[in-house]
């Protein structure tokens, strides 16, 4: 089936309605959008988040633990706004595990996708934020090289909604790409990381297959995991694991199953016997093209029985294990990414590289599943490196802000600075980046970088100063 249209009509001209006016005006409800609305808000500007689907959350929702809470260091290295709503999520709803330290991910912190959708819609609405769900944004107002709102289409029609200024958190760069801003899309050769359709077992003995890989001898080779070493199973009751290579060799050999990954990787869920499954992988899907992703979600969904199968038959602790359900749409790695003013590189990362214009500071490892094979390239930095503010501003196209994964980045920076935790931090800086540009009556772009990263430091946000250390609020001097 044709992705490309090669048949066109002409619609006629129309007047759409304008549905809503905001100061701030966020298009999509995930990590980054979540947080870039809250920040947004504080202190009473008019903001509106819309999302195509029924929940706030993005993919804190399919299964996935966040990672970017703790740096390579072990000490924590994302705080403020995301620190709010896990320790709310925790507090409330037992609904994150606390920051668990993990040799390969750092940290990794479980959460419960239900409350999730339920802590991150509480939040929203108690700051005014108003949310309109089932919202599909479909292309931009322009004046000029300015963006001045945007046109959705719902169950109500096509409408407008303008704002001053508009932060797209939509993964995908959806709103700069129509409103005109350059973007890339996967590595040199377009490749883009694979997507996956994560699904949930139940009935699972975590405590059995943690001991079996504590306890096996590493010569017999059957219970390996990637950079983990075996005793951190011992001791650790919430965990991921990844690798069992060759007991997933030894599966595929003996019972012919197709599972296009090489490596075994699941995720405890925060119910006792849940494990989430990370393994379905479709290769040369496009996430920005409907026909693409429908061939995803077809793929992804025939791959999970034979990773069943393998998982029931071979991996310790899940012999008595039952599919309960998949996540509710296929998780997208990687589509475009902005250009900016300025595109972080693998060099910023590896060199841990600090940047005048931080507006926070991130310590994910490059983890890029292979567009092209079946396997992961994964490089430490050894600390954390910092993400400017120049990299959240698009070229071209004013009083608009880009968050989360589509952020100006090469496909290798974006394999690192992609993490949930950081997304969150990059929305919080993009919210009150917007804020401050209302407020001051000044473009995104001319914000006073002093002024917000002082404004981050009052509100909690983890910043470095050059020697490493923990940057403190400037002391403000009396009027
Ligand atoms: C399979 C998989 C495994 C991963 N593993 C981990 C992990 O273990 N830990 C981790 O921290 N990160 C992980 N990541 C990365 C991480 O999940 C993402 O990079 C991160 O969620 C990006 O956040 P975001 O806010 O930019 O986008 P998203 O989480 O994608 O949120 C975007 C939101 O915008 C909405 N939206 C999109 N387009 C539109 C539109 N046109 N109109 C209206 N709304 C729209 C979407 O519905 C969604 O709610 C993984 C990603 C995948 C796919």
């Amino acid at each position: 089936m044709p992705t490309a249209s090669t048949r066109f009509i002409d619609e006629p001209a129309r007047a759409t309605p304008v549905a809503a006016e905001y100061d701030v005006l966020v298009v999509g409800g995930g990590p980054a959008g979540l947080t870039a609305a809250l920040a947004a808000s504080e202190d009473g500007l008019r903001v509106g988040l819309i999302e195509s689907r029924s929940f706030v959350g993005g993919n804190m929702t399919i299964g996935l633990p966040v990672l970017g809470f703790l740096g390579q260091k072990g000490n924590q290295i994302i705080d403020g706004l995301p620190q709010k709503f896990i320790g709310r999520l925790r507090r409330e709803r037992d609904g994150a595990s606390e920051h668990r330290p993990c040799p390969l991910h750092m940290g990794i912190t479980l959460v419960e996708p239900e409350a999730v959708k339920t802590v991150a819609l509480e939040m929203l609405t108690e700051a005014g934020v108003d949310v309109l769900f089932y919202t599909f944004f479909s292309d931009v107002v322009m004046d000029g090289d300015e963006i001045r709102g945007v046109i959705t289409e719902s169950k109500s029609g096509r409408s407008a909604i303008l704002a001053r200024v508009v932060i797209d958190c939509t993964g995908d760069a959806d709103v700069a790409f129509r409103s005109g801003v350059p973007t890339e899309k996967g590595d040199a050769q377009g490749g883009m990381q694979p997507p996956t359709l994560m699904f949930c077992l139940a009935g699972v003995d975590t405590d059995a297959l943690r001991l079996a890989i504590a306890n096996a001898p590493p010569a017999a080779r059957t219970y390996l995991t990637d950079f983990i070493p075996a005793e951190y199973f011992g001791q650790n009751h919430q965990f991921i694991v990844v690798g069992l290579r060759e007991l997933m060799a030894r599966a595929k050999a003996e019972r012919g199953l197709s599972i296009p990954n090489e490596r075994t990787i699941i995720i405890t869920g925060l119910k006792k016997g849940e494990a989430w499954i990370n393994m379905t992988r479709v290769k040369g899907t496009d996430g920005t093209d409907a026909r693409s992703l429908t061939k995803g979600e077809i793929e992804g969904r025939a791959q999970i029985d034979d990773i069943i199968t393998y998982l029931v038959g071979y991996v310790p602790g899940f012999e008595k294990a039952y599919f309960t359900r998949t996540a509710p749409f296929l998780g997208i790695r990687e589509t475009r990414r902005i250009v900016g003013r300025y595109v972080m590189t693998q060099e910023d990362v590896l060199a841990c590289r600090h940047f005048d214009d931080a507006i926070a500071v991130a310590s994910y490892p490059i983890d890029i599943h292979r567009p092209a094979d079946d396997g992961c390239t994964l490089i430490w930095c050894g600390d954390c490196y910092d993400i400017p503010y120049r990299s959240l501003v698009p070229q071209k196209v004013g009083s608009l802000l880009v968050a989360g994964r589509s952020i100006s980045a090469t496909h290798e920076a974006m394999g690192a600075i992609r993490v949930m935790a950081t997304c969150m931090a990059m929305g919080e800086a993009a919210g009150r980046a917007a804020r401050i540009s209302v407020r001051g009556n000044r473009a995104p772009a001319d914000v006073d970088i002093e002024e917000l990263r002082r404004q981050q430091l009052e509100h909690g946000v983890y910043l470095r100063n050059p020697d490493g250390t923990r940057a403190e609020p400037p002391h403000r001097t009396a009027a």
